[in-house]
């Protein structure tokens, strides 16, 4: 007998093999591929109008696991249509290392059995509401949005829907954003739930991911808590999937295969014919868009835990209160400070970038320090006593002769959290602080310091945007934007929106036990839209808007943008091949082509780059058009093409 099996490689197509084996759809065998042995999968359609004629080789083995399900391979081809990632890559998804997992038996499972305990939280009647809209035990196909204010306790309600998925039998998935999460999260699943749920990320050891992943296939393991790859995860019995913070950016895969886990979350549940809940406190403008279309049910809970009122807003003028040079914080803060210090308010000064300063330039030759792999400036980083490019990850130390006159003589321009935390430091010399940044808490010693953080043995904070997402710290009432005008800039389609989204995720970290709780925004400009829009307490107002910015201008979603990045060594070269490639593709392309343009980080890791945009109708025409005709194109050695449908930065 014939059958089709893909194997995980750059490959769009299955490969044809003999076998005398009974075998069905799904599933897993071992084949001769080249001078090696593959795993792969029993596909659900034969390579198309092949005519090549060779040999047909044999199945090896089949191995020892349940089958890949029907549903799970129509949404990989899918996938693979969308994305416009070969069918072969879209399985190595699914693989581990390539591989499958045979049957792992014995007392490794003990630890996920599931012993649901009657807890003592109960649920308020806000939250019994929404667990009712929800309606999972209507096992279909449905998206529900579970919009909250920032610690109104969404995840409760959640867990809930969960506990009777699970009591029937089903398998459920909770996909988070940020893998510094799962600790806390996992204590809190715990505390409610009774019992230990599986945790998938990329730093798990091989040896659990090979248990894990085994137990997702035999269904002994019941809940997987994980970053956005626990999506291809060969469950057995799917019955709900969580996104939680599904506004968060996170969730798109921007290197490799690219993809967006929330959108293809919402993609698996409907053809595994689930139901999918997306949780958020501001929902991103597509899900937005999408309840009001009436495409997704809402339900919304608005109270805070202990009926904590969200942060009040403040803003201080720096054109009244001048900053002494080389200082960044106000008299007008430090009085404010001092006040929130002396209630025993916990305080974090917040500015969105890592290290000591992201401009170093000598005085006597006038040279920059900039990464010689990328077309963007070294960040000074004092406490390694380094220069590192936030980009490539190039280190270099600060340590430079000018051609004649010697060493150079270094200023230092801008802050990072690095030197907001020495000025925080004069200020406050009796208090103890600490620096929340990825930096330094991506550390083995981070969990002693949140647990510091959350006893208020650490009065004041300085953190960077890693800080938004989602910690619970009981004592934080006092926020300070350190500089409010950094973040307005950018060229981003959601500059704006990222922004929303960091302030009030930021502002949702204060008073959350119900204290009094403010955020101060320090600017120049007080002209901002953008300060009205976050301080609004209403989130859905900022998003009409913003949605209707996008409708007048043909934007996502009302449109489909797919971004060609062309990479290469050689700058001519690369530009002579981005026209050549536009005029091959133009007349064949469902849409219009934009460029090509240098990209703004025109050098990235010693690769030249160009971009090409198309917008389209959203129908999967465009990208079944482009696909087709870029087959067709061969790029010159040394240069490569990536594609990423749904672009979120425009780098
Ligand atoms: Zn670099
Ligand atoms: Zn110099």
């Amino acid at each position: 007998m014939k059958v089709p099996i893909l194997l995980p490689n750059i490959f769009n197509h299955p490969f044809t093999y003999n076998s005398d084996l009974k075998l069905k759809e799904g599933d897993y065998v071992v084949v001769p591929f080249g001078k090696s042995e593959h795993t792969g999968v029993v596909w659900n359609e034969f390579e198309k109008k092949t005519n090549k004629n060779f040999t047909i080789k044999k199945v090896l083995r089949k191995l020892d696991l349940p089958s890949l399900k029907k549903d799970t391979i129509k949404f990989l081809n899918w996938f693979s249509e969308y994305n416009m990632v070969p069918k072969g890559m879209a399985l190595k998804l699914v693989l581990l290392s390539s591989n499958a997992v045979e049957e792992i038996s014995g007392e490794v499972y003990e630890q996920f059995k599931i012993d649901i305990k009657q807890n003592k939280i109960e649920l308020s009647k806000e939250q019994k509401n929404c667990l009712k809209k929800m309606n999972v035990s209507n096992q279909k196909f449905r998206v529900h949005v579970l919009q909250g204010t920032t610690g109104s306790g969404k995840t409760m309600v959640y867990f809930e829907a969960l506990k009777e998925i699970i009591s029937k039998g089903f398998q459920g998935l909770i996909l988070l954003p940020e893998i510094g999460l799962t600790g806390q999260f996992q204590n809190k699943f715990i505390e409610f739930l009774g019992f230990k749920p599986a945790v998938w990320h990329s730093g798990i050891t091989k040896k659990n991911k090979e248990i894990i992943w085994s137990g997702i296939a035999n269904s002994k393991i019941k809940v997987v808590i994980g970053a956005r790859s626990s999506l291809f995860l060969p469950f057995k019995k799917l019955g709900l999937i969580i996104v939680d913070e599904e506004h968060d950016q996170s969730y798109k895969q921007d290197e490799g295969v690219t993809y967006n886990a929330r959108d293809m979350a919402i993609s698996r549940a409907s053809f595994e014919n689930i139901p999918i809940n997306l949780i958020t406190a501001v929902p991103s403008i597509e899900t937005y868009d999408n309840i009001k279309k009436g495409k997704y049910s809402l339900s919304k809970l608005d109270q805070r835990y202990l009926n904590a009122s969200l942060p009040n807003y403040e803003i201080i003028n720096l054109n009244n209160t001048k900053l002494e040079k080389q200082s960044w914080i106000s008299k007008k803060i430090i009085e404010k400070v001092n006040c929130h210090l002396e209630k025993k308010d916990q305080v974090l000064f917040f500015l969105n970038r890592r290290g000591f300063s992201p401009y170093v330039l000598c005085k006597k030759c006038f040279n920059s320090y900039s990464c010689p792999n990328c077309s963007i400036n070294l960040v000074y980083h004092k406490n390694k006593k380094i220069l590192l490019c936030h980009y490539c990850g190039h280190k270099t130390l600060l340590n430079r002769d000018c051609s004649k006159e010697g060493k150079c003589d270094f200023i230092f321009s801008g802050p990072g959290v690095e030197r907001i935390s020495e000025e925080v430091k004069k200020i406050f010399p009796t208090k103890i602080t600490t620096i929340f940044s990825s930096d330094t808490m991506n550390k083995k010693s981070s969990s002693e310091i949140l647990e510091k953080i959350i006893n208020n043995e650490i009065q004041i904070l300085i953190g960077t945007q890693l800080i938004s997402k989602g910690f619970h710290f009981p004592h934080l009432n006092c926020i300070v934007v350190v500089d409010i005008d950094l973040s307005s800039q950018g060229h981003d389609l959601r500059g704006a929106e990222k922004n929303l989204q960091l302030y009030h995720q930021l502002s949702g970290r204060a008073g959350r036990t119900g204290k009094p709780a403010t955020v101060y925004f320090q600017t120049y400009n007080l002209n901002t839209k953008m300060i009205a829009d976050i301080t609004n307490k209403d989130p859905n107002v900022f998003l009409s808007n913003e949605l209707e910015i996008r409708r007048e201008n043909n934007l996502p979603p009302f449109q489909r943008f797919i971004a060609l990045i062309i990479t290469g060594s050689n700058e001519r070269e690369l530009e002579k091949i981005a026209y050549k490639f536009k005029n091959f593709i133009e007349s064949a392309v469902e849409g219009k082509i934009l460029g090509p343009v240098n990209a703004p980080l025109f050098r990235l890791k010693r690769k030249f780059r160009i971009r090409l945009l198309i917008r389209g109708r959203k129908s999967l025409e465009v990208q079944n058009s482009l696909t087709k005709i870029i087959e067709k194109f061969k790029f010159p050695s040394g240069m490569k093409l990536s594609v990423d449908v749904d672009p979120i930065t425009f780098n």
